[in-house]
C-alpha cells in the first residue's frame, strides 16, 4: 500500500488512512454509546445480602447496648474514682488533725476533754467508713465496666464469625458476576472480531480499505480496552492462558504467511524474466530499486555499478540497452531516457530487420 511513489497518490493514501482512523473512533464513540445505554445487568452486591438479616440486626444492637454500657460504666467509674481520692484526702487531714490534737491533749492532760476525745474518734471512723464505701463503689464500677467489655467482645465475636461466613458466600457470588459480565461482554466483542478478522483477511486492500481498516481499529480497541480487563482472573491463570492461545496463534498466522510468501518468491524466481516482469508492478518495482533492492527478488545488489546487467541472486534483468538509441537503461524503466521510445516499442526495433526505417518516437501510453 505504501509502494506508490506519485506524490499525489502518496497523500491521497495518507488522508484515507485519517479516514479509517476517523470512522474507527466514531465506531467507537458510537459503540460505547450503545453500551452505556443498556440497563445495567448487575446489581451490586454488599455483605448484608448475604446474612441472616435479623439475626445480626439484633447481634448488632446488642453489641450497641453493650459499648454504651461499657462507656457510661468508664463515666461512672472515673466519677467514683474522683470521689474516692476526695474522700482519701479528707481522711487523711483528720487523722493529721487529730492526731495532732491528741499530741497537745497528752501534754496537757485535761480530762474533761476525754467525752470530746470520742466524739472526734467517732467522727474519723465514721470517714474512714466513707472512704470505705467510696472504694466499693468505684470497685462496682470497674466490674460493671468489664462485664460490659466482656459482653461486647463475645457479642463482637459472634457477629465476626457470622459475617466470615457470609463474606465467603460474597466472594463466591462476585466471583460468578464478574464470570457473567465477561460473558456478555464477550458475546458483544466476539462477533466484531470474527467480522474483523473476515475483513482483514478477505477485504483489506479492497476499494473500500480505509473503512474495513477502520472497523478493524474498532473491533481491536472494543477487544482490548472493553473485554481483556473483565476476564476473570482466577489467580492469573485465565489471562495467562488466553494470552498464550492469541499470541500462538498470530504466530502461527504470521509463519504460514512468511511461508506462503517464500513459496511465491520461489516460484516467481523459476519463471522467465518477461514473466517475472509482467508480475511485478511498476510502482512496486521502482519502490524497491530506490531502496537498493533488486525488485525479483529484493535482496541488496550494487546498482551503480555499470558493470552489473544483472541480478546476482536470481537472474532478473535490472538493466539493458535501448532498442533505439542503445543507452544503458533501467530495464524497468518504461520509456527510455535518453530518446523517450517506449521500452515496448524500443524492443520491436530491436527485433525488426536491418532495412526497416527506424519508427518515430510514439506519445507516451497512459500507465
Ligand atoms: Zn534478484
Ligand atoms: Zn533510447
Amino acid at each position: 500500500m505504501s509502494k506508490s511513489l506519485r506524490l499525489s497518490e502518496k497523500w491521497f493514501r495518507r488522508g484515507l488512512w485519517l479516514v479509517a482512523l476517523v470512522f474507527a473512533s466514531f465506531l467507537i464513540g458510537l459503540g460505547g454509546t450503545i453500551v452505556g445505554d443498556l440497563p445495567k445487568v448487575e446489581t451490586p452486591l454488599a455483605l448484608d445480602n448475604f446474612l441472616n438479616q435479623p439475626a445480626a440486626q439484633r447481634l448488632r444492637e446488642q453489641l450497641r447496648g453493650e459499648r454504651s454500657a461499657a462507656e457510661a460504666a468508664d463515666s461512672a467509674l472515673a466519677q467514683a474514682q474522683l470521689q474516692r481520692s476526695k474522700a482519701r484526702s479528707e481522711t487523711r487531714a483528720q487523722r493529721e488533725s487529730f492526731n495532732n490534737w491528741l499530741a497537745t491533749r497528752s501534754v496537757t492532760q485535761r480530762s474533761e476533754q476525754d467525752p470530746e476525745v470520742i466524739a472526734r474518734t467517732r467522727a474519723l471512723d465514721a470517714q474512714q467508713r466513707a472512704e470505705q464505701a467510696q472504694q466499693r463503689a468505684v470497685e462496682a464500677q470497674q466490674q460493671a465496666a468489664l462485664d460490659a467489655r466482656q459482653a461486647a467482645a463475645q457479642t463482637q465475636k459472634q457477629l465476626d464469625s457470622m459475617e466470615t461466613a457470609a463474606r465467603a458466600k460474597l466472594n463466591e457470588e462476585m466471583r460468578r458476576v464478574e464470570m457473567r459480565v465477561f460473558l456478555y461482554r464477550l458475546a458483544l466483542t466476539l462477533p466484531l472480531l470474527v467480522v474483523a478478522g473476515w475483513l482483514f483477511v478477505k477485504k483489506r486492500k479492497g476499494t473500500y480499505w480505509p473503512f474495513v481498516w477502520g472497523f478493524i481499529f474498532f473491533a481491536l480497541f472494543a477487544f482490548f480496552v472493553e473485554l481483556v480487563p473483565y476476564l476473570p482472573s482466577y489467580g492469573g491463570y485465565v489471562r495467562y492462558v488466553v494470552g498464550i492461545a492469541v499470541t500462538a496463534l498470530v504466530g502461527r498466522y504470521a509463519i504460514l504467511a512468511l511461508n506462503r510468501y517464500l513459496e511465491r518468491q520461489k516460484l516467481a524466481e523459476a519463471l522467465p524474466d518477461q514473466e517475472r516482469r509482467k508480475e511485478l508492478s511498476y510502482d512496486v518495482a521502482l519502490a524497491r530499486l530506490a531502496k537498493s533492492v533488486c525488485p525479483g527478488c529484493e535482496r541488496p545488489v550494487d546498482l551503480k555499478n555499470e558493470k552489473i546487467d544483472f541480478c546476482p541472486h536470481c537472474g532478473i534483468g535490472l538493466f539493458d540497452r535501448c532498442g533505439a538509441c542503445n543507452t544503458r537503461k533501467s530495464a524497468f524503466a518504461k520509456f527510455c531516457h535518453a530518446c523517450g521510445v517506449g521500452a515496448g516499442r524500443a524492443a520491436a526495433v530491436a527485433t525488426a530487420p536491418a532495412a526497416a526505417v527506424p519508427v518515430p518516437p510514439v506519445p507516451p501510453i497512459p500507465s
